[in-house]
């Protein structure tokens, strides 16, 4: 260990490298896999050398604390994506399709109504990724695998949502890789895009078996600081 904490961008370089040759070994090209960097919990002053160094698409992970963070921000870097990768209330719904671009959370019919109404009322049409419950854990949001086909199609056909990908949480302490395969296989049969999966611990399996999007905090921005 060096005295010197790496900085954002170093660590972004260090983990595409790494995730360029997992893509590589995959046989997958190798600007398939988008960073997104989670910067939930660190203030602007972190975030800003990452957007200076370029990077542009970001995950927060609570409604209230990116909208006192992000205007600034966002001001300065226009071309920035946010993505919501927490879980949504549906009262923080019309704040959510105010502010960010892509939701990826969107795990029960009650909050797909309320953001294909509120998307209505607002005149946006966000992407929005469906997440799966992959592990079936009784404590963890997400759709229940059982039930993701019936849920992928209401979304599409009923609520008239840009549903674009799926997303999932792996349980803690088990294998991944069989989570990333199941996302995987539900989305092919959907000709669903973008699959959300793989965090600083597990980004390059999740690149093998097919992630689209990778969700980093720590190997980017170091340990959250605790409040
Ligand atoms: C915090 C968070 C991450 C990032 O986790 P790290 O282990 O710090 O990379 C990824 N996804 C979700 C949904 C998170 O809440």
């Amino acid at each position: 260990m060096t005295n010197a904490a790496p900085s954002p961008a170093d660590n972004l370089r260090l983990i595409a490298e790494d995730l360029k040759t997992a893509l590589a070994n995959a046989g997958r090209a190798p600007d398939s896999v988008t960073i997104t960097a989670v910067s939930k919990v660190h203030d602007a002053a972190r975030i800003l050398p990452a957007l200076e160094a370029g990077h542009r698409v970001f995950g927060e992970n609570r409604v209230q604390e990116a909208l006192q963070k992000w205007p600034p921000l966002r001001d300065q870097f226009p071309d920035t994506e946010l993505r919501l990768i927490g879980p949504l209330q549906t009262n923080k719904v019309k704040e959510a399709v105010g502010f960010f671009d892509v939701i990826e959370t969107v795990d029960r019919p009650k909050l797909a109504k309320a953001l294909a109404t509120e998307m209505d009322k607002q005149q946006k049409t966000l992407g929005v990724l469906i997440q799966i419950n992959t592990g079936d854990e009784p404590q963890k949001a997400g759709i229940a695998p059982a039930e993701a086909d019936a849920f992928i199609a209401a979304c599409r056909d009923d609520f008239g949502l840009n549903v674009q990908g799926l997303m999932c949480i792996p349980p803690v302490g088990e294998d991944p890789a069989p989570h990333f395969a199941l996302l995987a296989k539900i989305a092919a049969r959907h000709g669903l895009a973008q699959l959300s999966m793989g965090m600083s611990a597990d980004c390059t399996i999740a690149a093998q078996l097919g992630a689209t999007h990778v969700r980093i905090g720590t190997g980017i921005f170091g340990m959250r600081p605790t409040k």
